[in-house]
């Protein structure tokens, strides 16, 4: 029974302040999300000014008005900086608009000078009702049916700036703009052994800034919150000319906008080229990315967050009291969070005054702990203490196994490079566990992973098998002949099992008595001890162009399509994929496929096609069924349509696992190796051979012990037995499963 908590209720959408990417997702996701609950719901354009000014500015929402916009960039229902707003005469007159209308419910996608001025108009609300009444612009019974403004928040913003909140709407695709400019800067920088300084937006933060440098692998940093040291100048030019002389061939050194110095005076990036060339003598450019970052189609997780985003504003909006606070949704821990609107404002308003006070720890402190926890790992990167492996330091090697996973060789540059200004010796163990059966196991240095940031594959060779008991005395004869002290497994789920495999037996064979320490990398994202492995976001990233360009192939015609993606029984991708390229169906192994759900299926798409549609998308997880299989489902629908539609299956196949990783697995991975190297250092020091699955729950970097690496998993179907995103099945129905009822 679908719940009709919306029936006489109507909300209004707006988008306002700057835009950023992903603001379409949210909208269309709070107008299905209400519709779909009964209520009516209005598009507001250009902001408040299209409440202020009324009329067209306020227009009803259908179930296909907001179809086919998950890949736009920007917002369609307009953005705009509203003067007239900011004045109470205007926000009188929007209330008179509103109430007009019979709209008593907003949710508004904006940056905080939006949600400030939502909160505002909230609080003045009866006050306006009681003016326009005494002025007679109103009747007091309809003024009497309005009694209180109910709002949500959602926060658009690029900066990733509110405070609270892990993610903002627009910031990841933001991030995919920045790290592409930088990859490509790179190959031309290289090329020319040349220095660039690259200026990105961020005026009291600098999340893109930092996230950035580390995800491009770049020298070095200035942010907003974190002023260099005194001396900064000459330290950056001797770190850029030590990082030449380890074998770099380029340099590039990120500025946020609002960037200072020591002395809280802002350092441009015209300063930081003249600093350079007057200390390097090197040729060295300036690139300011602008509104670029701005533009352009959403990530996959702008797609798929926002939608999570608008979907539960809406039901919080629809549920409000008069009295209800208002409360912005924000991305936190992995989840959604409620947080108070008024609150998480004016906290991230004091950033600002607390940088232009000094105040540096405690604005710091206010990014929260993976922001913190990231700006240590880029100093370790930048300024590493060492440059080659200490002598005589412990040995630490590090291997590739299962499937192949964006990012995998990003984690293992990040191993090499934190693990030798740790004072270790890095040793690279090639074509997985029978490559160290084997004994192909090489010394690493720092200028050997140079390039590996943004290289997708895996460049010490990967093979899925897992050791036999057989192969067990060759691979702990290894261990002892290369000396090694700990062993940093980068891979899935068969990774997994050889590393469990190894310890389990290490009463049998001593060699086995060392730290052992599994960082997930599978695009499945089917590993214990995780909610994401490295890998998984770059696939989900491909899927989504992938739909987009599916879609766009139908445009002539009555079409349906049956997707196919990875994932073998874990429905990460299918689930995901579906959700950020708009499928209106989704099957998974986690569910099942019956006849009578196809059955369901079949009957709501003739009844959908004969009324109109043109398109429809299911999106099948490769082993959702045994025996519905994608061409069966397709052959169905076929069969079923009676020449209603035609359909066509596309399998996404292998690309899949290929390609550049996206900025949020090469943070992934280096946050994950970074920790995966603590964990190492703590046991070494303590001479033991505690061994753990690193991973991110909610947020944080954590970890298991392999031992208890079965009893997390369901080992018939290779998945973690809990899997958070399967929360997400019932946003795939509200946002994409149109209700008969609803208007089209
Ligand atoms: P952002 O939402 O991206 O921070 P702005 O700060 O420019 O962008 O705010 C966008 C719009 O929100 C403003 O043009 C104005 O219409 C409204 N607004 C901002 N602050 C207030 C305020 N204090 N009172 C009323 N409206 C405001």
């Amino acid at each position: 029974m679908v719940d009709q908590l919306g029936a006489g209720k109507r909300v209004g959408i707006l988008t306002s302040g700057g835009d950023a990417q992903g603001m379409n997702a949210a909208v269309r996701a709070v107008a299905r999300t209400a519709l779909g609950m009964g209520a009516e719901t209005y598009a507001i354009y250009e902001g408040y000014q299209g409440m202020v000014d009324g009329g067209p500015g306020i227009r009803r929402l259908g179930w296909d008005d907001v179809g086919n916009v998950l890949h736009r960039g920007g917002t369609l229902i307009g953005t705009f900086r509203s003067r007239d707003f900011r004045e109470r005469d205007g926000r009188r007159r929007a209330a008179a608009n509103l109430v007009a209308v019979g709209i008593d419910r907003l949710v508004v996608i904006g940056g905080d000078g939006s949600l400030t001025g939502l909160d505002v108009f909230r609080a003045e609300w009866p006050d306006l009702l009681d003016e326009l009444v005494a002025s007679g612009e109103l009747d007091a019974a309809t003024a009497a049916e309005h009694p209180a403004l109910m709002i949500a928040g959602l926060v658009g913003s690029i900066d990733n700036d509110l405070v609270g909140t892990d993610m903002t709407i627009g910031a990841d695709s933001a991030l995919h703009r920045i790290v592409a400019a930088i990859d490509d800067l790179a190959s031309t920088a290289a090329s020319h052994q040349r220095s660039f300084v690259v200026e990105v937006m961020g005026r009291h933060c600098g999340y893109l800034a930092l996230m950035a440098a580390v995800a491009g692998g770049c020298d070095y940093v200035l942010l907003p919150e974190r002023p260099p040291e005194p001396g900064w100048e000459e330290r950056m030019c001797a770190e850029l000319a030590r990082g030449r002389a380890a074998g770099r061939r380029d340099s590039i050194v990120l500025v946020a906008e609002g960037a200072v110095d020591p002395d809280g005076n802002r350092i441009t990036s015209e300063r930081v080229r003249q600093i350079i060339e007057g200390q390097l003598g090197e040729d060295t450019r300036v690139t300011i990315l602008g509104h670029v970052q701005r533009g352009g189609a959403p990530s996959a997780f702008d797609r798929w967050c926002s939608t999570w985003l608008g979907y539960e504003a809406a039901r919080a909006v629809l549920a409000a009291d008069p009295g209800s606070p208002g409360q912005v949704f924000g991305f936190r821990g992995n989840r959604v969070a409620a947080i108070d609107l008024v609150e998480a404002v004016a906290r991230t308003r004091e950033v600002a005054g607390l940088i232009s006070a000094g105040d540096y720890p405690a604005a710091m402190a206010r990014r929260g702990d993976s922001f913190v926890t990231m700006a240590g790992l880029f100093t370790e990167l930048s300024e590493p203490s060492r440059l080659a492996a200490e002598p005589g330091g412990r040995r630490i090697g590090v291997i590739h196994a299962g499937g192949l996973a964006p990012g995998m060789n990003t984690a293992a540059r990040a191993a090499v490079r934190l693990g030798i200004s740790r004072g270790y010796t890095m040793l690279g163990i090639h074509d997985g566990f029978p490559g160290l059966r084997d004994g192909r196991v090489t010394e690493l240095t720092w200028g050997d992973v140079e390039a590996w940031t943004a290289d997708g594959g895996a460049n010490l060779g990967l093979r899925r098998s897992v050791p036999t008991v057989e192969e067990l005395y060759a691979i702990s004869r290894s261990l002892e002949r290369h000396e090694l002290d700990a062993l940093l497994v980068i891979g899935g789920w068969n990774a997994y099992r050889s590393a469990h495999l190894l310890h389990a037996e290490r009463d049998r064979y001593p060699a086995f008595r060392i730290p052992i320490m599994c960082v997930p990398a599978s695009i499945d994202n089917n590993l214990p001890g995780t909610e994401l492995a490295i890998g998984a976001d770059t696939a989900l990233n491909v899927i989504a162009e992938a739909i987009d360009r599916i879609k766009q192939s139908a445009a002539a015609t009555r079409r349906c399509f049956v997707v196919e993606t990875m994932g073998r029984w874990c429905g990460y991708l299918a689930l995901m994929g579906g959700l950020a390229g708009g499928a209106e169906r989704i099957y998974l192994h986690e569910e099942g496929v019956s006849l009578d759900r196809l059955n369901d299926d079949v009957q709501w798409l003739h009844r959908s096609f004969a009324a109109g549609r043109t398109l429809f998308l299911a999106v099948r997880n490769e082993r959702a069924n045994e025996n519905y299989t994608t061409d069966v489902i397709a052959s169905i629908l076929e069969e079923e349509g009676r020449g209603l539609y035609d359909v066509r299956r596309a399998v996404i196949g292998h690309q899949q696992q290929g390609g550049t990783p996206s900025p949020f697995d090469r943070l992934l991975a280096t946050r994950l190796v970074g920790h995966g190297l603590d964990r190492i250092a703590e046991q070494l020091d303590a001479g033991s051979d505690g061994s753990y699955l690193v991973g991110l729950t909610e947020s944080r970097v954590t970890d298991v012990p392999l031992a208890a690496m079965m009893d997390l998993m369901d080992a018939e179907f290779r998945r973690p037995k809990q899997q958070w995103w399967l929360r997400l099945r019932e946003v795939t129905r509200a946002v994409a499963e149109q209700p008969e009822a609803v208007l089209s």
